[in-house]
């Protein structure tokens, strides 16, 4: 039996042999993403012989997380299993009225960044849309959820057809509903995927960047050498922005690593005369690394000469903290 969340508006009217009329399509997805009717048998406005068809035909049921840990700061986060036993982890960030759901798009990840946890715990698999959509939709405060942002477990550029689809699903006004100005793709850099999300979604971007110097972002994030980022930025400068669509850098500073004036000033140079934001983040630090985060005063300096040099930038607190915040602990934790 196939499961229904992941299931299009586009792809159950595409059901023809099931006699399903648009309508009766329509309000299936609705009730089931937009209304959190978790089972087709309480789908009231659907006539009962399509309800029937519908359980005949697809499981409704989401998946549970099996493990969580809540933080001080009331993020939680959660981890789920797939069927086939890959591992992935979900972040809930409350903050006021702005309510986010980090994802993951993959169990693992191939792309080899040393310096992630995730990276360093191998590749089991790709996530489908469904498992993408369902960590928005399993957890508690699932109908207070304004913001999502793929910044999981996982390459979501690795995955694109999926998250494509995920996106599709969130940003629906038969799905989801969110929007697409609060969705936030967060990726490495993989040039070709970042075009088709740029055409085929009104997604936000961020780009993980680490180093504005080639040579030493080729050293951190083996995704440079094929795709270089400075390629990927001046892609990013031409492309028309409308709405509330953002494109950012994400800018993990390190201790001694690429706090340094040097490459603040190369920063400023690749970015100057864009809209392009700078995230700020501090460095997580992993167990047994000898990184540290850069000095919270270093961090805000190098927000003030981006910000006075013409470049929106800010720096984001950590959440989480005091639980197994980076990405790929929990799951690595599963593992022992
Ligand atoms: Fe994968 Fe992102 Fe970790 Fe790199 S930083 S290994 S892309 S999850």
């Amino acid at each position: 039996m196939d499961l229904f969340c992941g299931v299009t508006y586009k792809q159950l009217v595409q059901y023809t042999g099931y006699g399903l009329s648009n309508d009766h399509a329509l309000k299936a997805v609705t009730n089931y993403y937009r209304r959190r009717i978790p089972d087709f048998q309480s789908m009231k406005n659907i006539p009962k012989q399509v309800r029937e068809l519908l359980v005949s035909k697809f499981q409704t049921e989401l998946f549970s997380p099996v493990r969580y840990e809540i933080s001080s700061d009331a993020s939680v986060k959660y981890l789920f299993v797939t069927d086939a036993g890959k591992p992935f982890e979900t972040v809930f960030i409350p903050d006021g009225n702005r309510k986010t759901v980090c994802v993951s798009t993959q169990s693992g990840c191939r792309m080899g960044c040393p310096f992630c946890l995730t990276g360093r715990s191998g590749f089991l698999g790709n996530l489908t849309a469904g498992e993408i959509i369902g960590q928005v939709m399993s957890i508690p405060l699932t109908r207070e959820i304004t913001h999502v942002v793929f910044m999981g477990m996982g390459e979501p550029l690795d995955n694109t057809d999926e998250v494509l689809k995920a996106c599709e699903i969130l940003t629906s006004s038969w799905g989801l509903a969110i929007s697409p100005g609060n969705i936030t793709i967060s990726t490495v850099g993989i040039t070709p995927a970042v075009k088709r999300i740029l055409i085929e979604s009104k997604c936000n971007l961020t780009l993980s960047l680490f180093s504005p110097f080639a040579g030493e972002r080729a050293k951190v994030v083996p995704a440079e050498k094929k795709y270089p980022a400075g390629g990927i930025i001046k892609m990013l400068r031409s492309f028309p922005v409308t709405g509330k669509r953002r494109f950012t850098i994400a800018y993990i500073m390190i201790a001694d690593v690429n706090d340094s004036d040097a490459h603040l000033k190369e920063l400023i140079k690749l970015l100057k005369g864009t809209s392009i934001r700078v995230n700020i983040l501090p460095y997580h630090e992993i167990h047994g690394d000898s990184c540290s985060p850069s000095p919270a005063d270093r961090m805000q300096y190098f927000r003030h000469i981006l910000t006075i040099s013409g470049i929106s930038s800010s720096v984001r607190r950590s959440r989480g903290a005091d639980i197994s915040a980076a990405c790929g602990l929990l799951a690595s934790g599963l593992k022992k």
